[in-house]
């Protein structure tokens, strides 16, 4: 508790954190020290220019590790979202502000291992997507099912989608509950469900 409290006094001082001055210190010495030896040594200039790389490399390495804490590893893939692909493609983003009209409607497994975007390289617009357990689609209903047919439903009359593509996946946890439920003899087939769009199926 006191090296607590110690802690949050030496943040509140208005002099600057005793470990931020240590770190400068060190850095500020480790420069010099480094300076020093290639002003008395410059053939080793280019060794230490290789090795500032590889450390920088490194360091930039780390920098990227993923975090343990949930709001730290939100705030971090944001982020990263932000610097490598928000501002790398302004003009996407500003098309995409517009509207959207994606050519697929997907559906896939809601496995944190099977992300679609991630295996099929879909890029922001191109896929409209309904992930569920074991990529279920089930057959047309008023009633029921509202989510996923009201999802169908604006895919292929609002959006125009062309494409309906259903991806399943080894090592299914939904499959595998689904293969022990006791066959009633009910078949149904999922092209008698909608027409229009091109099927595909990937499993
Ligand atoms: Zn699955």
């Amino acid at each position: 508790m006191a090296g607590k409290f110690k802690k949050c006094m030496m943040l509140c001082c208005t002099r600057k954190p005793v470990i931020e001055e240590m770190g400068k210190d060190t850095w500020e010495e480790a420069i010099a020290g480094l300076q020093k030896l290639l002003s008395d040594k410059s053939e080793l200039k280019a060794a230490a220019a290789a090795k500032v790389r590889q450390l920088t490399v490194e360091l930039a390495g780390a920098a990227e590790k993923p975090v343990s804490d949930p709001v730290e590893r939100i705030l971090a893939g944001f982020n990263h979202f932000k610097k490598e692909k928000y501002e790398k493609d302004p003009a996407l983003y500003a098309k995409l502000a517009k509207g959207q009209s994606p050519k697929f409607m997907v559906f896939a497994c809601s496995d944190s291992r099977v992300c679609p975007s991630h295996i099929l390289n879909f890029q922001p617009g191109e896929a409209f997507m309904v992930r569920n357990i074991a990529n279920m689609v089930p057959p047309f209903d008023k009633t029921k099912y509202s989510g996923i047919g009201a999802a169908i439903e604006f895919a292929v009359l609002n959006l125009k989608v062309e494409n309906i593509l259903v991806i399943g996946h080894s090592c299914c946890g939904g499959i595998r509950g689904l293969m022990s439920i006791p066959d009633d003899g009910t078949k149904r087939r999922l092209c008698d469900l909608l027409s229009g769009p091109s099927f595909f199926f990937i499993f």
